[in-house]
């Protein structure tokens, strides 16, 4: 905790010398800050931790995704069948967007962190979830040219103060450099919570409800767009934020969230 002298004699001799010792003096203080400021139960079962959030059991129970699955959909597969072989449901009831990609399955503890970051204020997961997210993604993200993190409702965000999925993308920002479009899409009317709608219900409720302002256009427009989202269930959230990226004239539209609900693998077709 000496930034002070040193900094001083730092700008009675390069300027350079100063910004860096500032930077670092700062940067020390917000670990400092984040350090005192973390809380030191594991989120999934109040256990002691260090560090972000998940103790090393409920790490372990927690189900990353991986290959082998359906390239569209992301669903696991039970067994690989090659390349370019899709699901039944890709095949059957096909997305508006191309390819979906989850960190990890929707069970326990994903739900857990995932409403500790919605509900609880529990920004300090994000960048971990972040990171798993932009691990997942790895594939999207390399051609991405822009993100657009799924819009709450003004009167639900206000309420709320931030967005879960404008803090996950500003991680994958961070990450990967695909820069983050910001208020370009947009909810144009409330809906109703999805929660215990059937699928049919869920796609009717969010219909429409998504519009990318007029003035945002040109952030869409020939852009490659990865959609950024905590949770997907249905797809149906995500499958109307990409018609309305599609309307906006996106060259391509992929979704990209932090736990996807896994009825059960998959076998392919
Ligand atoms: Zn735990």
């Amino acid at each position: 905790m000496d930034a002070q002298p040193s900094l001083s004699r730092s700008i009675s001799s390069h300027f350079h010398g100063v910004l860096s010792v500032c930077r670092g003096a700062w940067s020390h203080a917000r670990k400092l800050a984040l350090n005192i400021a973390l809380p030191t139960l594991c989120v999934a079962c109040r256990d002691p931790v260090e560090g972000e959030g998940v103790c090393a059991d409920c790490w372990a129970k927690m189900s990353f995704i991986a290959p082998p699955f359906c390239p569209r959909l992301g669903i696991p597969f039970v067994y690989d069948p090659g390349p370019d072989m899709l699901s039944m449901e890709a095949i059957a009831n096909p997305p508006a967007y191309a390819r979906a990609r989850a960190a990890v399955r929707y069970d326990d503890v994903a739900r857990k962190l995932v409403h500790a970051l919605k509900y609880q204020d529990r920004t300090d997961l994000a960048p971990a979830m972040g990171r798993w997210m932009a691990r997942a993604g790895r594939e999207l993200l390399a051609e991405a040219d822009v993100l657009v993190p799924v819009p709450l409702h003004w009167r639900r965000g206000w309420s709320r103060r931030y967005n879960q999925s404008g803090v996950l993308a500003r991680v994958i920002e961070g990450e990967t450099g695909v820069r983050v479009a910001v208020e370009t899409l947009r909810r144009i009317r409330p809906t109703e919570q999805q929660i215990g709608l059937s699928r049919t219900e869920r796609a009717s409720n969010v219909q429409g409800a998504f519009k990318v302002a007029s003035d945002r256009q040109p952030a869409i427009e020939g852009r490659r767009v990865v959609l950024i989202d905590d949770v997907l269930t249905s797809g149906a959230t995500v499958d109307a934020c990409a018609r309305a990226l599609l309307r906006a004239k996106a060259a391509a539209v992929d979704v990209l969230v932090f736990a996807r609900v896994v009825d059960g693998p998959r076998t392919p077709i």
